[in-house]
């Protein structure tokens, strides 16, 4: 038996766990991610977790699930947000610190589709589509049994769709008007802070004490389960915008599932209301007729199990 290992390399957190071929995983063992630190740094601690989670087995394989762009033939980050990396060759630096493993790098949503796919609810679906609103907003499709990757591996970035054309909030990525910059849970809090500083009045101010640093989505939910009208407009904003957009990749890609998840959305009931509101009357009907809704099944764990399949693909094919 070959000792399969996923890894789901996050912002704050890495996470591994033994995968076996029916997608059982044992308990992730998790530890923070070096902060500020080079990326080899980043690589040794991903090493030494992969290697603590196969408890002294040799590893066949890692996969590593991260958020960004990379190059598949490479294994190059070329650009890692979380991380702070452009143009690292993460591959064949945790190849380095493992020798005789097959290491695979794949987009963090693309990891927690295929593990849905897999393993999940998305199961049996012909066209899978997953939307994921947390810090960020990200998605992926599943067709015919395949991801969907693009020509240069960068396909369904939807967060970095412009909503807004003109005169759109920034977004992390450098663009205006980006879906993340209005869905985002970081953006979200952001904004909410830099209101209440130029003066707006809301329920929020209370709700942490003064502490504008405390303020979450989750506190934002609260003020609008209070009626507070700052918070509301930013829900209905929001909701206005990830709900026409979830409407139209409905009606675009005609799936048979669709799995909308993350943070913000399995934490914010109002938010998810509205927006699944927006997007039943976004979507063209016969579109919308086809395609199951459903929310994930494997919480966390889709990640790790997604990225120790594309492993044991790799491995299989080499
Ligand atoms: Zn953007």
């Amino acid at each position: 038996v070959r000792t399969i290992v996923g890894v789901d390399l996050g912002a704050t957190n890495v996470r591994a766990a033994v995968v076996d071929e029916a997608g059982t995983a044992a308990a992730p063992i998790r530890r923070a991610v070096p902060r500020g630190e080079p990326p080899a740094a980043v690589a040794d601690a991903v090493a030494a977790l992969a290697r603590e989670a196969a408890s002294g087995r040799e590893i066949a394989a890692v996969g590593v699930g991260l958020a960004g762009w990379l190059d598949p033939t490479r294994q190059v980050v070329r650009v890692g947000p979380n991380l702070g990396f452009r143009d690292v060759p993460f591959g064949p630096l945790l190849a380095d610190r493992l020798p005789g493993s097959t290491v695979v790098l794949v987009n963090d949503l693309r990891s927690i589709a295929w593990g849905e796919y897999l393993y999940g609810s998305g199961q049996g679906a012909c066209v899978l589509l997953v939307v994921f609103f947390g810090s960020g907003v990200g998605s992926s499709v599943v067709a015919n049994g395949r991801p969907l990757e693009g020509s240069t591996n960068i396909a369904c970035e939807i967060g970095h769709v412009r909503v807004v054309p003109r005169g759109g909030r920034a977004c992390g990525c450098g663009q205006l008007g980006c879906l993340e910059a209005y869905v985002g849970g970081h953006n979200l809090e952001r904004r909410a802070r830099h209101d209440i500083e130029v003066g707006a009045k809301t329920v929020l101010t209370d709700l942490v004490g003064g502490r504008l640093d405390a303020i979450t989505c989750a506190t934002i939910e609260a003020a609008v389960a209070l009626d507070d009208r700052y918070a509301s407009s930013l829900w209905s904003e929001a909701a206005a915008h990830g709900g026409q957009v979830l409407g139209s990749l409905v009606t675009y890609l005609n799936p048979d599932r669709l799995i909308v998840g993350g943070g913000v959305w399995a934490g914010c009931a109002a938010l998810r209301e509205r927006a699944l509101k927006r997007l039943r009357r976004s979507a063209t009907p016969s579109a919308l007729e086809a395609c199951r809704i459903v929310e994930p099944a494997l919480s966390d764990l889709a990640g790790i199990l997604g990225a120790a399949a594309f492993a044991r693909e790799a491995l299989g094919s080499t």
